[in-house]
């Protein structure tokens, strides 16, 4: 029997939703996403010093973050930018953990390093450029951990869906979606926010939606209004890049918000929150 349009999903059963409130909620750490609460993931885009990450840590968990974010392995579109720090990246993650409380999660690139990853992380990050990696899709599911899968640039919600089934038929069905804009012809943001994305994955989907204002815009003074479209819309978290000196970073310094920029958005987001309808009563 044809289901309509959502027959275009049909090969991602396991992420499905098969009744209205039929929905997964994902845990990391002591932090559930999708439970109803609106989850903050905040840091910087890479993992720089322990300095810069202990201090954007402190703040951005002050401010109410309950995740901090930091790239010890970078995709880098020019082969010589900054890379990453790699292991010591991870090990400054795992010390702001020891000192802030926060999950953390960063991004793994490589199926052979997903093991390591997922000793000093609680959530794996899947960038864009390899939602359709299979290989690491399976290495990172296999882990046990919850994988942040962040929608390819150039991937269909349905694509993005068969990733996630992809990762769940390998037994891990501890998954967070995450809209971080499109490739369109627009060339004002970095990206275009697929805002309808996350209507439609809240519709169809068991699984909890986040948005990345932050890769979307390209422009920290952009991410606020982003952020407000997010909540509005029924997204159940957030992953924003934030930096202690943003003119300063060795990665999307343009768009990372100032430590006092955070706080100012955490602030003027908690009345959106307050008037949020979350998915799981919608
Ligand atoms: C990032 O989170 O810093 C990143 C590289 O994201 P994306 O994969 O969405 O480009
Ligand atoms: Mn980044």
């Amino acid at each position: 029997m044809s289901l309509g349009w959502k027959d275009q999903f049909a090969d991602a059963p396991d992420v499905l939703k098969r009744s209205h409130c039929d929905r997964i909620v994902v845990h990391a750490g002591d932090v559930s996403i999708g439970g109803g609460d609106f989850v903050t993931m905040a840091g910087p885009c890479s993992v720089e010093t322990e300095r810069q990450l202990l201090e954007t840590a402190e703040r951005v968990a002050r401010a109410g973050a309950q995740v901090l974010r930091g790239g010890a392995f970078k995709p880098r579109t020019s082969p010589y930018a900054f890379q990453g720090l790699g292991l010591e990246g991870l090990k400054h993650l795992a010390r702001a953990r020891s000192a802030t409380g926060l999950a953390v999660v960063t991004e793994v690139m490589a199926a052979a390093d997903a093991p390591l990853v997922a000793e000093y992380a609680d959530i794996l990050q899947i960038g864009s450029r390899s939602m359709e990696n299979y290989a690491l899709l399976e290495a990172a599911a296999h882990t046990g951990r919850t994988i942040l899968l962040k929608r390819g640039m150039v991937a269909t919600v349905a694509d993005l869906l068969r990733s996630a089934q992809c990762i769940a038929s390998h037994g891990n069905s501890q998954i967070i979606l995450c809209e971080r804009g499109i490739r369109t012809f627009e060339t004002a943001t970095r990206n275009t926010f697929d805002v309808a994305a996350i209507a439609v994955l809240q519709s169809v989907s068991r699984l909890p939606v986040i948005a990345d204002p932050s890769h979307a815009a390209g422009r920290r003074e952009l991410v606020p209004a982003l952020a407000r479209s997010a909540i509005a819309v029924g997204a159940d978290g957030m992953i924003v890049e934030v930096h202690p000196h943003p003119d300063e970073a060795w990665s999307d310094g343009e768009q990372s918000l100032s430590l006092a920029e955070f706080d100012t958005l955490m602030d003027a987001l908690a009345p959106w929150c307050a008037l949020r309808i979350p998915e799981t009563v919608a």
